[in-house]
């Protein structure tokens, strides 16, 4: 019978520790302390710039690319390691739009030009990038979206409207899905453009957000003329390569280190607060809830892990990016109810978004302050980069055949 070693080798041990030392030495006050009091979902786009600019310095900013376009070479554990060890460190996120989605899109289909011109900028964390998929009306129903490119010549001219776009408003640039063909199948008619968002033509208006944010925004598209050469990959192939960028999103959406975190953050709650004089941590059902998701979280972890070394791995790709980002949106809200729960009274103050704005925060617990903020932003897990149900459902057909 194999035995299972959950040792990490020593190897990667030494590389953890090399990790931890330069995140020490590099990560700013500033940056950590914002990171702490930030009740949104991910860093605000100028921290998470100066994180990106920070880590170009070591060559780590984008490193799971590949070599040639700046990446690291490093294994998937030594990827993860970092990623877990930035995490833990209270480090913002890299910005996904360029690490993550845009920029693999563009090294894998892209032409020269394009990679000449936004892979390095994407490296040194020049500028942010919005994500412009999403329509009113076409969210799930992606394939049936209406902005429409019209070619001329070396130009294109783009009409429409996104919706969603998070942080357009402090973006340069955006990536996006438009239809430049009406007379094929919905998937075939659509291409992948990037917009400059300071295009005549272009109108961002900021949505107001129940916790206080105005990082959504809808972005108007009226006229715009945008160079031919700003096609990514061939024109029609749009939703090949989404489905790409996607199943990204999708993978790195299992927010294994981030759920961890929390879980920490959920115990320092149960060790700190009381019912009738007893530790809830002493409490039986606070305390089962606790073992239950650490029990889940440790699952989803090894599945990842799995995953990476690739050992036994027969399923479909998508349908499995849509397992972990299933499985890792429902933790991340079911962490914060019991955050939530375990606070009681204390969660029912929203504290304002902006940590500069709360004055008498100083009289709370640090770990009540952005709870309530937080648990309004994780609604949003199990919508954004493609619904629970639609997850469910690519996973019912791809996986089982249904
Ligand atoms: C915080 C946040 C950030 C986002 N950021 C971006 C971004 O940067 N760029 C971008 O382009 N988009 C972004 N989005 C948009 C996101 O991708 C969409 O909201 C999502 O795909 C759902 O689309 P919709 O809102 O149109 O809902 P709908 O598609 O209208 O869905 C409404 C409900 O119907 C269900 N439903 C729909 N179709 C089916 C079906 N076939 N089977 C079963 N159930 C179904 C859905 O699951 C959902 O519960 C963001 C969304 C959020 C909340």
């Amino acid at each position: 019978m194999a035995i299972m070693n959950f040792e990490l080798d020593p190897a990667l041990e030494a590389f953890r520790q090399e990790v931890r030392a330069a995140i020490d030495a590099d990560l700013t006050l500033e940056l950590k302390a914002g990171m702490q009091a930030y009740a949104g979902s991910q860093a605000e786009p100028d921290d998470a710039l100066t994180w990106m600019r920070i880590l170009n310095k070591r060559g780590w900013s984008v490193p799971h690319w590949p070599i040639e376009y700046g990446g690291t070479g490093w294994s998937a554990m030594q990827l993860y390691i970092f990623n877990e060890e930035c995490c833990n460190a209270w480090a913002p996120d890299t910005c996904w739009g360029e690490t993550q989605m845009c920029g693999p899109v563009i090294y894998t289909f892209g032409s020269d030009y394009l990679k000449e011109k936004f892979l390095p900028a994407f490296r040194r964390g020049d500028y942010y990038l919005a994500q412009g998929f999403s329509e009113p009306g076409n969210g799930s129903d992606l394939a049936r979206l209406r902005t429409a490119a019209r070619r001329e010549g070396n130009i294109y001219i783009v009409n429409g409207q996104k919706i969603w776009t998070s942080s357009a408003y402090a973006s340069k640039w955006g990536f996006f899905l438009v239809r430049t063909d009406p007379n094929v199948k919905s998937q075939a008619g659509i291409s992948f453009l990037m917009i400059k968002l300071d295009t005549p033509g272009i109108t961002i208006r900021r949505i107001p957000q129940l916790n206080g944010e105005a990082d959504l925004c809808e972005v108007f598209l009226d006229n715009v003329v945008v160079p031919a050469e700003n096609l990514i990959g061939e024109e029609g192939k749009g939703w090949t390569y989404a489905k790409f960028l996607l199943d990204h999103e999708r993978t790195t959406s299992s927010f294994i280190f981030f759920n961890k975190r929390e879980l920490a953050r959920a115990k320092m709650i149960a060790q700190n607060e009381a019912q009738d004089g007893e530790p809830l941590i002493r409490n039986p059902h606070f305390r089962s809830r606790l073992l239950r998701i650490e029990a889940e979280l440790t699952a989803l972890e090894w599945s990842v892990l799995r995953e990476l070394s690739h050992e036994d791995f027969k399923y479909d790709a998508t349908a499995a990016a849509s397992t972990l980002k299933i499985a890792g949106s429902r933790l991340q809200q079911s962490i914060n109810e019991l955050q939530m729960d375990m606070l009681g009274a204390k969660a029912m103050r929203a504290f304002p978004f902006d940590p500069a704005d709360r004055e008498d925060a100083p009289l709370w617990p640090g770990y009540a302050e952005t709870a309530t903020s937080r648990a309004l932003v994780m609604r949003a897990a199990t919508i954004y980069g493609g619904t629970l149900q639609i997850q469910k459902g690519i996973i019912a057909k791809l996986a089982f055949d249904l």
